[in-house]
């Protein structure tokens, strides 16, 4: 018999869970048959690569943290191993924002956390009381973690004072989240920071005794892997390595409920429906909550419980001539104490290879996020000249772009905030009373694309093999 599975979202949720099902259920010699249900005209979610007068623009994420496996793995398995790419060496540092320009993070700084005290001595980052404060870790007697969670800023501040944490800690998560040190939980973004905390007296020595050795006088190892042609290219290599027709576009679905002869009966916003033995929620949580509403209020609020935030990316090219500044890092972030509406840059055509034609720059802004979410209603142009005033003022030049753009995700960043394993338990706990529907995203196991394809992978695994 063959089973049927939806996957609701055409994200790398979606894709990859599908994905996995086929492959296990295949594996075993048993048929399941997928169809992937997106609302939008196109697959990847998040995920969106464009070209654009010969720049390529990854107007999402442009890349996966190349400790954790599971992305190059994936790429690797869909003939994508060869065009997996490294950052570009000499330039794999970062700026902060500091006095509205631009300073080198000084070295050796590992998760916000600085590893060695030269540098921190030297840095204009910090104060004078401020870096007596930071030697304290390496004397004062060991801070107790709670068994309940904590924040990551105030972890942090607990053993490097307030000031080191608000200068490192506090951007790094700006960057990466979009969200704020001082409300997310210290366990659900660097639990190796809570392992450090809770083994060793010093938080900079444990840091450091888990810093990634580097060869002397060569560049760190690629913290990041991408992909030649943009990350869209897994998406792409995703969709062709499903059955053909598998993924059906312009498909809304408006609710999960159980079915009669199937275990669940899957309701588009046309009227028109599907059964199913599986279906996999793999868009956010709070759609999930509505999608799941009249079948379980419970699950539904559960699910609603997780926050989320919003982000832009505004994307300029410039001639290179038109930018002084050496432009010799992979980009720079931006402490809050700063009060600029940019969270970070990236300097695009430094970070990667072949991403701008020659003698041109591709620069990244991003705007938005916890508590400035209204950024995201006002027009391109009003955008584009919010990030640009940032932008010109920290590196110092003025120019006028050669072409920009704008990419907004609205509502599709979790937000791991203090208590996050509780509520992600809670959800678990009550969706076990639904054997065959299944949750899945970014929200629960780690909000990167590694992490997403680990949680969708071992979900459609599980659904193949039955
Ligand atoms: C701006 C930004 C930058 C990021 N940068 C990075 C990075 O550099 N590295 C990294 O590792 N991670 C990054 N991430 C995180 C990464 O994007 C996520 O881990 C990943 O894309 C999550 O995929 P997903 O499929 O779970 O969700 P999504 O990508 O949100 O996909 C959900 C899909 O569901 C569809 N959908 C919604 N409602 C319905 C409905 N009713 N019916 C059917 N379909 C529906 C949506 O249209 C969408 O296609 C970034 C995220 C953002 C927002």
């Amino acid at each position: 018999m063959t089973r049927r599975l939806v996957c609701v979202g055409a994200g790398l949720s979606g894709l990859v869970s599908a994905y996995a099902a086929v492959k296990a259920a295949r594996a075993q010699g048993t048929s399941i048959e997928v169809t992937v249900l997106e609302a939008s005209a196109r697959a990847g979610g998040n995920l969106v690569t464009e070209r654009h007068e010969g720049f390529l623009i990854d107007g999402g994420p442009d890349s996966w943290v190349a400790a954790k496996p599971e992305a190059t793995a994936l790429c690797r398995e869909l003939g994508l191993g060869d065009a997996i790419i490294e950052t570009i060496p000499e330039n794999r540092r970062v700026y902060l924002a500091h006095r509205g320009g631009l300073v080198k993070m000084p070295e050796g700084v590992v998760l916000g956390v600085p590893t060695k005290l030269g540098p921190m001595l030297r840095t204009p980052l910090l104060s004078w009381s401020a870096k007596a404060r930071l030697v304290a870790d390496l004397v004062l007697p060991p801070t107790e973690v709670p068994e309940g969670d904590v924040s990551i800023g105030e972890l942090v501040a607990r053993r490097l004072g307030r000031e080191a944490a608000g200068a490192f800690v506090e951007p790094l998560l700006a960057g990466i989240y979009a969200g704020d040190a001082w409300s997310l939980s210290a366990r659900a973004t660097f639990p190796q920071l809570v392992e450090f905390a809770k083994r060793d007296r010093s938080l900079m020595h444990a840091a450091r005794a888990a810093a990634p050795k580097r060869h002397a006088g060569g560049a760190p190892p690629s913290a990041f892997h991408s992909l030649r042609d943009g990350v869209g290219s897994l998406v792409d290599a995703l969709v062709k390595a499903l059955p053909e027709g598998s993924v059906r576009f312009g498909s809304p679905v408006a609710s999960v409920t159980p079915g009669t002869e199937t275990r669940w009966r899957v309701t588009l916003a046309d009227g028109s429906h599907l059964d199913a033995d599986d279906v996999v929620l793999g868009a956010s949580t709070h759609l999930a909550a509505t999608l799941v509403r009249p079948t379980s209020a419970p699950l539904a609020d559960a699910l609603a419980a997780v926050p989320y935030t919003s982000a832009a990316t505004v994307f300029f090219a410039y001639p290179r001539r038109a930018l002084a500044h050496p432009l010799d890092a992979t980009g720079f972030v931006v402490p809050k104490r700063e009060g600029m509406r940019l969270l970070a840059g990236t300097w695009v055509s430094s970070k990667w290879p072949h991403r701008a034609p020659e003698g041109t720059v591709l620069l990244r802004g991003f705007l938005g996020g916890l508590g400035r979410e209204g950024a995201l209603d006002r027009p391109d142009d009003e955008l584009v000249s919010e990030a640009r005033i940032d932008l010109e003022r920290l590196m110092r030049f003025r120019a006028e772009p050669l072409f920009t753009r704008v990419y907004r995700f609205r509502q599709t960043s979790p937000l791991p905030s203090v208590g996050h394993h509780a509520r992600v338990a809670a959800i678990r706990a009550l969706l076990a009373a639904h054997p065959g529907l299944h949750a899945i995203g970014s929200a629960y196991e780690g909000v990167g694309i590694p992490d997403t394809i680990r949680l969708a992978t071992k979900t459609g695994d599980a659904i193949g093999r039955g």
